[in-house]
């Protein structure tokens, strides 16, 4: 991997900042300041990145994306960070996406893709149940073939935005005679189909991300089954190597630096500014040391797994420890570097979506410890860190 300055990626990182410049509203710049935009936002957003061509950032040119290299990438969510840009939705563009891109029919990407360029159709996913989250293959979700349709039953759980989503991709088990792995298959299911329900969960930070959702007799086509009854499992590996490089969550790792740079400057102990206190100054140093780390990680990840090499998934759940770990160092600095502020968790506001749990009033620092609170989870969601350190020690030391 050539790490060498490149006069290209500067022109380019320019090229980004003139258009961040020209074409970020004013309004929507810093409206991410917690784990996801609001939803009205995060569409606007991504209908002015596609109207730019800049829809799919992370894709292939032969599939409609910019086809950036991963140094591109990078230099763009780094930028976004920055300027503060609004979120995109991680579900349809990191995770479905590509999936849709590997092994959708002509007619499930005629149906699909344009929405996810366009920002018009937000996805969530479907996969963990109570009693299946790591071991995800003994998933009891049920989807019965009744014509050209499946019916499924059963339940999901911790189905972050369920509540905004417009569709969702389920597993579901379509066989239960055949090996676990081998029975289930990958569905794409319009969230106001008949028998659906969505139950909010209320998380420790005091938001509502979470969800239970249930199944009862929904009817869903037989077309809208990806890759093939039966061959879900395949599918889920695929999407979940990408899942796990995408929960390191660069640019969330960069929007904490910003942040934290900015109380250090303006916040005071002892009549001087944090930055000036040696302790503070030297973890912010290593911290943003770590960062750098993290940063070249993902770079090397997204090589590797442009250049189709094994290492790629291993690397990509080392990155996934690494990625999240720091997202919990950073937020507990950010807590800390509140002082007595810290200690009030001002959840972030979803009040313009229409959220019935009261936010208290505005103070210094509303969303920091809330997030830091739910960073708690980032070592849990995507593949726990033990369940990681088993890919690393099974793919890399063959233990
Ligand atoms: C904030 C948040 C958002 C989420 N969003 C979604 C979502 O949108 N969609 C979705 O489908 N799911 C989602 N999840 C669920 C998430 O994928 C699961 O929580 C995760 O896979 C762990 O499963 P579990 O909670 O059932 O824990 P379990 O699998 O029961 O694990 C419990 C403990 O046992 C350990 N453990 C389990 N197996 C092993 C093993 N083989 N080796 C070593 N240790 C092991 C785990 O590390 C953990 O500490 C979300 C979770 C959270 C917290």
């Amino acid at each position: 991997m050539d790490l060498q300055p490149d006069a290209g990626l500067t022109a380019f990182r320019e090229e980004v900042r003139a258009f961040l410049r020209t074409h970020l509203p004013a309004e929507l710049a810093g409206s991410q300041h917690g784990v996801r935009s609001p939803r009205a936002a995060l569409v606007r957003w991504q209908g002015i990145l596609n109207k730019h061509g800049w829809g799919a950032p992370y894709w292939e040119k032969e599939h409609g994306g910019t086809g950036w290299t991963p140094q591109q990438r990078l230099a763009f969510d780094e930028e976004c960070a920055v300027a503060g840009t609004p979120s995109q939705d991680v579900f349809g563009q990191r995770l479905l996406g590509p999936v849709l891109n590997h092994f959708a029919t002509p007619e499930q990407k005629a149906e699909h893709l344009p929405h996810i360029f366009a920002g018009t159709r937000l996805w969530c996913q479907g996969f963990s149940e109570p009693g299946s989250g790591s071991d995800l293959a003994s998933l009891r979700t049920q989807a019965v073939r009744d014509g050209d349709h499946y019916v499924v039953n059963g339940q999901k759980i911790w189905t972050s935005y369920a509540h905004q989503a417009d569709w969702i991709f389920l597993l579901v088990r379509t066989d239960a005679s055949v090996k676990k792995q081998a029975g289930i298959s990958f569905l794409l299911v319009d969230m106001k189909t008949p028998g659906i329900t969505v139950r909010p969960i209320v998380s420790i930070d005091g938001c509502h991300h979470l969800n239970e959702t249930f199944f009862d007799d929904v009817r869903v086509p037989v077309a809208n089954c990806v890759g093939g009854e039966g061959a879900g499992w395949n599918v889920t590996k695929f999407l979940l190597n990408n899942e796990h490089a995408a929960t390191a969550d660069l640019p969330t790792l960069v929007r904490f630096q910003r942040q934290l740079r900015a109380l250090a400057a303006t916040l005071r102990a002892n009549g001087e500014p944090l930055v000036r206190q040696p302790a503070f100054a030297l973890r912010l140093a290593r911290l943003e040391a770590e960062l750098q780390a993290v940063s070249m990680m993902v770079q090397r990840v997204a090589v590797l797994e442009q250049d189709h090499r094994p290492t790629a998934h291993v690397m990509g759940s080392m990155l996934k420890i690494r990625g999240t770990e720091l997202q919990q160092k950073m937020s507990e600095f950010l807590v800390e570097a509140l002082g007595d502020y810290g200690a009030i968790a001002y959840p972030e506001s979803h009040a313009d979506e229409g959220d019935a749990w009261p936010v208290p009033g505005a103070g210094m620092g509303p969303g920091i410890a809330s997030e830091m609170f739910f960073r708690r989870a980032s070592t849990i969601y995507g593949g726990t860190s033990e369940v990681q350190r088993g890919i690393i020690a099974k793919l890399m030391f063959e233990l």
